[in-house]
């Protein structure tokens, strides 16, 4: 069962990181316990089991954690959205601007093809723009983004409301206020 307040706790709060003003949340407490790693990766198997997900897109680098369990358990494709410069193949690319700056993601453009529908997945929701960009990429190889799903939101930042104004539906775990 699905207990957020353990979640919760396994997340770590470092004020200061990467800089002055912000407080990351940490979440490699979460992976060091295998009952909130069960925990988590049940919810989401559970939520898209059943659904029309056929890709299972892991962003660059906490996404790739949960990405690949989703992609092994509910037995679909992973597709690697990675940071520029990592992918070897054609890239097609897409810049934006994060919490701590200016970033462009990836990914090969034979990763995906009219008719898919992407799972895009990531660890935590800030502003958006790395959901956002990956959605962009997404779409311009001809698929949809099915839902954008993390297990944390920062809803004062605003991202998750971005996204779904840019209509994508979001699925986090839990959030931080
Ligand atoms: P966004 O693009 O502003 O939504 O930021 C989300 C991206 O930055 C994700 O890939 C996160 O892994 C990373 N990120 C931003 N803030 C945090 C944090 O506090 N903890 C962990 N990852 C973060």
């Amino acid at each position: 069962i699905f207990d957020e307040f353990t979640i919760k706790s396994l997340i770590r709060p470092v004020p200061g990181f990467p800089r002055d003003g912000v407080t990351f949340r940490d979440i490699t407490p979460l992976y060091q316990s295998p009952r909130a790693v069960r925990m988590v990766t049940d919810s989401m198997i559970q939520r898209y089991v059943e659904s029309p997900v056929t890709h299972i897109g892991a962003i660059d680098a906490r996404g790739f954690l949960l990405g690949a369990v989703l992609a092994y358990e509910l037995n679909k494709p992973l597709v690697l959205f990675r940071k520029a410069g990592k992918l070897p193949a054609d890239c097609v690319s897409a810049a934006y601007s994060t919490e701590y700056g200016e970033a462009r993601i990836e990914v090969h453009r034979d990763a995906l093809t009219e008719g898919a529908q992407v799972l895009l997945v990531d660890d935590l929701i800030a502003t958006g723009g790395t959901f956002l960009a990956a959605a962009q990429l997404v779409d311009q190889l001809g698929a949809q983004v099915y839902e954008a799903a993390a297990i944390i939101d920062l809803p004062d930042l605003g991202g998750s409301r971005l996204i779904q104004d840019a209509g994508i539906a979001t699925f986090t775990l839990c959030a931080f206020e």
